[in-house]
Order: C-alpha cells, then sequence, then structure tokens
C-alpha cells in the first residue's frame, strides 16, 4: 500500500514523523511519503523511522502556490515535490520566503480574531512545534483549546473559511516559477488535489483545459487523481488528461493526524507502476526502499 501525501507536527499535522511513519507501517503501509507544507524539517526524523520500522519513505514538500488565472484571479495551489534536493539554494530560498509569510499573515488572522475571540498569538503558538510552518489549523487548535468549537473542522466551517471576515490571504510562491524551481532541485513535481475550488453544480464541460495545460507546459510531472478533495466528476477527466500528456497519476491519503482532519492512512493509494515513475524522474534525492 503506498500513500503519499502526510502531514506532521513539522506542519500542520498531529502526529510527529516517527509516530507517523509508526501508524502508516501499522495501517499496513509500505511506501510513505512524508509531505509537510513549505518545510524539509520532518525528513531527517521520518528516514530515521522508517529505517527502524522497516518501511519504505519517500521525502518530499507541499509548496504552496498562486496562480494567476483567466479572470485576473489568483487561486491556491498545492503542489506536491518529490525528492527534491533539500539544499538546492533557490528552492530553500523560497520555502523560507513562504514560510515567514505565513507568520505575519497568521499574526494579522489571529489580531482580527482577538477583537471578537479569547485568542492571542501566545495562545496559538502554544499549539505548535517551534519552527513548524504556520497555518490556519494552529489558530484552530487556538479556538478548540479556548472551547470556542469543539473541533478543528469546526473552526474551519464557522471561523476560518475563505469567505470570513478574519481570513487574510497569503503571499506564496507562481505555480509556474515552483514547477520549474522544483524540477531544477531534481524533484518531481505532482498537482495536490486538484478542482478545490471547483464549483459544486459545474459540469465537465466547464473544466479547466487551459489552465492545466499551462502546468504541463511548465513542467508538471504528476496530478494527485485519487483524493477525497477532487470531485468525482473531475476524476476521469483528470486521468484522460494524464494519459493524453504521459503524466504520473497518483493517489494519497492527506493524513494530518486523526483529530487533525478526517482523511486515514491509505484510504487512496498509488499504484507502483507510478511510485517507479516518480523515483525515474527524480535526481535530487534518494527514496528509501
Ligand atoms: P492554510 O495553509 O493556512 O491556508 O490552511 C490550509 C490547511 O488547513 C490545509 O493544509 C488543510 O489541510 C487544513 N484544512 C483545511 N480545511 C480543513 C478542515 N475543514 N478541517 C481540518 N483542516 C483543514
Ligand atoms: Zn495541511
Ligand atoms: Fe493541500
Ligand atoms: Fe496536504
Amino acid at each position: 500500500m503506498i500513500d503519499l501525501h502526510t502531514h506532521t507536527t513539522k506542519s500542520d499535522g498531529k502526529d510527529s514523523p516517527t509516530e507517523l511513519v509508526a501508524n502508516a507501517k501499522e495501517h499496513g503501509v509500505s511506501v510513505l511519503a512524508i509531505t509537510d507544507h513549505d518545510t524539509t524539517a520532518g525528513w531527517d526524523e521520518a528516514i530515521q523511522a522508517a529505517k527502524s520500522q522497516g518501511i519504505g519513505l519517500v521525502p518530499g514538500i507541499e509548496v504552496s502556490t498562486r496562480q494567476l488565472i483567466g479572470d485576473g484571479r489568483r487561486i491556491s495551489v498545492h503542489m506536491l515535490a518529490y525528492l527534491p534536493d533539500p539544499n538546492n539554494q533557490q528552492l530553500f530560498a523560497e520555502l523560507e520566503k513562504t514560510r515567514t509569510s505565513r507568520i505575519a499573515r497568521a499574526r494579522k488572522m489571529v489580531e482580527l480574531l482577538s477583537e471578537d475571540y479569547p485568542i492571542t498569538w501566545d495562545l496559538v503558538q502554544a499549539e505548535l512545534e517551534p519552527g513548524a510552518t504556520i497555518g490556519r489549523p494552529a489558530i484552530a487548535d487556538a479556538l478548540v483549546s479556548a472551547g470556542i468549537v469543539p473541533t478543528r473542522s469546526d473552526a474551519f466551517t464557522s471561523i476560518l473559511h475563505r469567505r470570513s471576515k478574519y481570513y487574510v490571504s497569503d503571499h506564496s510562491l507562481d505555480t509556474l516559477e515552483a514547477i520549474r524551481l522544483i524540477r531544477q532541485a531534481g524533484g518531481v513535481s505532482v498537482i495536490a488535489h486538484p478542482l478545490l475550488d471547483f464549483p459544486a453544480g459545474a459540469s465537465i464541460q466547464d473544466l479547466p483545459t487551459e489552465y492545466f495545460e499551462e502546468l504541463i507546459a511548465a513542467g508538471l510531472n504528476g496530478i494527485e487523481v485519487y483524493h477525497r478533495s477532487v470531485p468525482a466528476l473531475a476524476k476521469q477527466w483528470l486521468k484522460d488528461l494524464a494519459l493524453k500528456h504521459n503524466l504520473i497519476v497518483t493517489g494519497s491519503s492527506d493524513y494530518h493526524g486523526l483529530t487533525g482532519k478526517d482523511n486515514r492512512l491509505g484510504e487512496n493509494q498509488t499504484e507502483p507502476e507510478m511510485l517507479q515513475r516518480i523515483l525515474d524522474q527524480a535526481s535530487g534525492f534518494e527514496a528509501l526502499l
């Protein structure tokens, strides 16, 4: 069982890298990718744990990006980067910029929230391991700890969603630039949970072919087709698109720990042949298999 998208306490997951690897093994995962948001901080610990547990590990990153689309909006796109060189200066510098801007953005959100809720920056910090990539989940956890909402997900649906008055958008790397940087660092780029914002009532004819063609022209290597957030009507369309452009197709859980999100380890999986293609196309770092 191959699961190529998971998070730890180095970003917004609830398991440490060691706990993640142990839980993955217990769930029958044979090859796991650790893909924390905008950081490689969990790699070393995960590699050590995978060695001692005897499971395969593919170190990766989920890179936050923004893509300019036809109507002038810059939409949020998450780009998985498998096996990039963690010492590549350009990629490293961009990730650092993103992590820093995430702090300023979270501070602004906390400032807005503190007008209506008993939430402070210190309370949010207390939810996070030092150095971890901060995002709305840490703010959600502080709201849970303060007894304002029962779970992280409730915080998202009621208070922290994109249209909320407390929402502040973040700076991040341009999507096409991210694809090029990942490639330059020897990594393999796979677009995470595509079409997250695709309107519920829309039909197949509304699927944005040009948007994907732009990513493919920039060097996109693969599409995460099997993920619980990909709209059902888009799955076959995405598979056909991948086939047409000879792209890798993956499936993964996007596990964030038992209380982080409902996603469970191994709930979606990647075919061994597709993992092999990732390994063949990567040159920045060695997978542990
Ligand atoms: P941010 O990076 O600050 O924009 O926050 C996005 C992160 O929050 C994503 O990585 C998601 O995994 C997480 N997230 C989004 N919606 C929910 C939800 N309903 N419940 C729990 N976590 C969520
Ligand atoms: Zn996350
Ligand atoms: Fe994501
Ligand atoms: Fe994720």
